[in-house]
């Protein structure tokens, strides 16, 4: 068997034209040009990468981005103090703060400062929580893009058994409650799994693996997943991004579990671009619920 490819990035350029056009109605109706400020910390090579895709993005869309850069020797309080003035800058819709921070930054701290109204990565508690009770007022971006690419691609989670490894708060965790939900963000085809969650500590993975119609991987170590994991025709998901020499690739043995698998993202070119799409898409809702000012 050879597994349907699962094209992210044609599916991210999709959405993204979806974005553009809402951008041009909100700018035409209400004057309101969607911002996004960005916080980069330091000089981590791969952030400032990835900080750049997302400014190339939204000046694609039509939306407007912000770089906020600060030395690697900031202190806690000083990236507080920014964040304080972005809270309030009524032009700023979206605020993202790039991980990973420097470690004499306290990243609990900072990600908790971030108004939640602006918290367009939706990391902040009450949006977690909102997201837990199913009443979400933003969906984290990584999480999101999973539940985008299985809808768009008629891939129904309702009733199937998804088996996600990884528990991290910025893709596993959230995940599992987006799939657990009675609804999502496309309908409740689009949620209502069975869900089990693994992680580092979890035994006879590959038995649990086995298990799922539809299995995502976030763990973040190259061609974890074998072949032998994966039941014959399920969906492989893999958000994994791992450098290996000068090649990108993801947490799935691509070429070994396509030859399994019924469908699979591959690795560029699968998640990473949806990623991005939902940060513009959150930071048009963000835009989108600035309410209007009374006339004077
Ligand atoms: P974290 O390092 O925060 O979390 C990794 C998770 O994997 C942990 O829960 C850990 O378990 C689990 N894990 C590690 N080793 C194993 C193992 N041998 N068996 C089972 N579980 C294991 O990573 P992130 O969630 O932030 O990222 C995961 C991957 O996804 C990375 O490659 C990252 O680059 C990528 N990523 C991609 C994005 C995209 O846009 N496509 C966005 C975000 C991340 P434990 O909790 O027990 O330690």
């Amino acid at each position: 068997m050879t597994a349907r490819i699962l094209d992210g990035k044609s599916l991210a350029m999709q959405i993204r034209k979806e974005i553009a056009a809402e951008v041009v109605t909100l700018i035409e109706q209400r004057g309101i040009v969607p911002c996004l400020a960005a916080v980069l910390v330091g000089d981590d090579p791969a952030s400032h990468v990835y900080v750049r895709n997302k400014e190339i993005a939204c000046e694609k869309a039509g939306l407007q981005s912000r770089l906020f850069r600060m030395p690697a020797t900031t202190t806690t309080s000083e990236l507080l103090e920014l964040l304080a003035q972005l809270n309030s800058d009524a032009k700023i819709h979206g605020i993202l703060v790039q991980l990973p921070l420097p470690k004499q930054i306290n990243e609990r701290k900072v990600l908790d400062a971030v108004l939640p109204a602006k918290d367009v990565d939706a990391f902040a508690p009450e949006n977690v929580g909102l997201i837990s009770q199913g009443r979400p007022r933003f969906l984290p971006c990584t999480p999101h893009g999973v539940l985008q690419l299985l809808g768009r691609c008629e891939i129904e989670t309702a009733g199937k058994e998804v088996v996600v490894v990884g528990r991290s708060d910025i893709v596993g965790k959230p995940l599992v409650s987006m799939f657990l939900q009675k609804t999502g963000p496309l309908g409740p085809t689009n949620a209502n799994a069975t869900v089990t969650c693994c992680h580092s500590q979890s035994t006879d993975l590959a038995e649990i693996t086995r298990r799922a119609d539809i299995l995502v991987v976030a763990i973040g170590k190259a061609n974890f997943i074998t072949a032998d994991m994966v039941r014959p025709g399920a969906v492989v998901i893999d958000v994994g991004i791992n450098r290996l020499g000068d090649k990108i690739v993801g947490d799935v043995d691509f070429e070994a579990v396509s030859q399994v698998a019924g469908a699979i993202t591959p690795v560029p070119g699968g998640i990473g671009p949806l990623t991005i799409a939902m940060l513009l898409q959150n930071t048009l809702a963000a835009a989108k619920s600035v309410q209007a000012q009374p006339q004077a």
